[in-house]
């Protein structure tokens, strides 16, 4: 295969995919929002979710996408520094977005700022938006895709804390943002908090939180404990699916964090709303792809 067909065929491949999460959510959130109907007491609440699974099936039936609002893409790219087309990459994430974008179709969400006209193709300076994890000697390339809606982005935020401020300034941060902006996001929400040194890093930590399997913890025991304590907190706000009162708030929380400088504490907020449209693909060298989000998807045929 040559280099220009190898890109062509990546290309194609990640914008079924693209298109393919704006339809389906991952085989975790749909089992998480399965047990959290189960778990509702409320008439009101289990139609709500009841809804929510109608949406998925007519979502899946139509070929269309679940939500109105597909976001701007954002891909989290971890990348062997052999994977043959790790150059091309960005280009090439590019291009399936606007083949995805007329393919699918999925929303006009690029805007170019401060010359405010909208590139309707989905891209613009800046969009997609990929971040980067180089991995030495390996040839394999994990990306994963996420849809960022409106909604789900708004209760988003960053700050220092002073050093004085300690866990109780975390959890007074996330439980104000959560309490004032959650309802901005369509609950039960996937609460991601980064916890480092300053505004950016703790931004990133608490994005790549989303990314996490929902039912995973934070590796340090203590820091898992505060993901546990703040999903009961959040859980008692009551804001239920769609914000229409319930006994959950959230499918979870997920805690990210770096060691940090002695004198302050970076903070950050991200939700993840209900139809959390993120999805993980694997390319091996020769492009065979293996999706570990979603069964049953096969982009190699
Ligand atoms: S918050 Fe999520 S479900 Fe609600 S409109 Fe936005 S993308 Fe759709």
């Amino acid at each position: 295969m040559t280099k220009e067909e190898s890109v062509q065929l990546m290309t194609d491949k990640m914008a079924k995919f693209v298109g393919y999460i704006g339809i389906k959510l991952p085989d975790d959130v749909i089992a998480k929002l399965s047990e959290l109907r189960e778990k509702e007491t409320s008439p009101l609440a289990r139609t709500i979710y009841d809804t929510m699974f109608k949406n998925q099936e007519q979502a899946v039936a139509l070929n269309r996408p679940s939500c109105q609002d597909t976001g701007v893409l954002q891909f989290w790219v971890k990348c062997g520094v052999n994977f043959p087309l790790m150059g091309e990459l960005e280009a090439l994430l590019k291009e399936a977005v606007v083949k995805a974008t007329f393919a699918t179709p999925l929303r006009h969400n690029s805007v170019e700022t401060f010359d405010e006209y909208n590139t309707k193709r989905n891209v613009g300076k800046g969009t997609p938006t990929v971040f980067w994890d180089i991995v030495p000697n390996d040839d394999h390339c994990e990306i994963y895709a996420y849809m960022a809606g409106g909604g789900c982005t708004l209760p988003g935020k960053a700050m220092v804390l002073m050093p004085g401020a300690g866990y109780e300034g975390v959890t007074q941060f996330v439980m104000d943002q959560m309490t004032s902006y959650g309802l901005n996001a369509c609950p039960p929400l996937l609460v991601g908090v980064g916890v480092a040194t300053s505004v950016e890093t703790a931004a990133l930590l608490s994005k790549k939180a989303l990314m996490r399997p929902l039912g995973s913890h934070n590796p340090n025991e203590r820091a898992a404990q505060m993901e546990k304590l703040l999903e009961d907190g959040i859980n008692a706000i009551g804001l239920g699916p769609q914000g229409m009162s319930g006994n959950y708030s959230v499918m979870g929380v997920h805690i990210e964090n770096t060691a940090r400088h002695p004198s302050t504490i970076g903070v950050a907020v991200n939700v993840g709303c209900w139809s959390h449209r993120r999805g993980h693909v694997i390319f091996d060298k020769d492009l065979n792809a293996t999706v570990t989000t979603h069964s049953g998807v096969d982009l190699n045929g």
